[in-house]
């Protein structure tokens, strides 16, 4: 199944369940009850047009969202990394986040260095704390797909290193354009995501290549913090961002990034200067 959020002429956003070129209206679904929607049911019931409805990022305010910094061999020597002995995590703010079509706004007081990283996006579906690695994939709800944007002159080469404010400055998460449960989604290791810059491919990797996998980072942050439903972690980047290139690729206003992954699709969003 894919399910998402939407709206209508504008009205409160909605839960729904997206099949072909509709979204069929699911009645009140927290997102930990995602895989005991009935389809069947929900398929007899309010229907809309696809290119009539809006999508909106299908979590909007998760707990938290948690990032993995090298986990493609690729990235970590475009990056200049050691191959990590244990996941690099960090965080993004959750008021970053933004849907499908909506614009990245190159930051007022970062508007130079602006980079896509496209990334697959584990959505949890169940609360757990110290979680096995062998149990991990049953609390997750399903898998998005989300753009890691990150204004690198903050990030790096402010005091200390920014990694937390230089990748939340607001609509640097955009994110969607549904989450597809995990029976659908299949094998992620037969999954391959991509990033093309105005239809220009300059990401693509196979999620085969990661170097922690998916139960590997959900046991490792768990030691930590309680995962809870609608929690975010986003996986890592693969190589070909824009300050590894000859010469550097930054984002810029009228640019279009478009993020996409096997199974799940894909989310396109126009870049735009901040108003003046
Ligand atoms: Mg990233």
């Amino acid at each position: 199944m894919r399910v998402g959020r939407f709206s209508l002429d504008g009205r409160a956003p909605r839960l729904g369940l997206f099949k072909e070129d509709a979204v069929y209206e699911v009645p009140g679904a927290p997102i930990e009850m995602l895989g005991d929607i009935d389809e069947a049911a929900v398929l007899r019931g309010p229907r809309h047009e696809l290119a009539r409805v809006r999508l909106l990022p299908p979590v909007a305010r998760p707990s938290k969202v948690l990032c993995v910094g090298i986990n493609y061999v690729p990235h970590m020597e475009e990056s200049d990394f050691e191959r990590p002995a244990e996941p690099i995590f960090f965080s993004k703010l959750p008021s970053a986040i933004i849907g499908p079509d909506e614009a990245i706004i190159l930051p007022k007081a970062a508007p130079r260095r602006v980079d896509y990283e496209a990334e697959l996006v584990v959505v949890v579906g169940r609360r757990g704390r110290d979680i096995e690695a062998a149990e991990a994939l049953e609390h997750v709800a399903g898998y998005t797909v989300g753009n890691d944007v990150s204004a690198r002159d903050w990030q790096l080469k402010k005091p200390g290193a920014q990694w937390l404010l230089g990748k939340s400055f607001d609509t640097f998460l955009p994110l969607g354009p549904w989450i597809v449960t995990p029976d659908e989604f299949g094998d992620p290791a037969s999954r391959r995501v991509r990033c093309t810059v105005n239809g220009e491919q300059l990401q693509e990797d196979a999620l085969a290549n990661l170097i922690f996998d998916i139960p590997a980072l959900i046991a490792y942050v768990s030691q930590v913090a309680t995962l809870e439903p609608g929690d975010l972690i986003m996986t890592g980047t693969p190589g070909g961002v824009g300050q590894s290139r000859t010469p550097p690729r930054w984002l810029q206003d009228g640019d279009v990034v478009e993020t996409s992954i096997d199974s799940i699709g894909g989310i396109r969003n126009p870049v735009r200067a901040s108003p003046a």
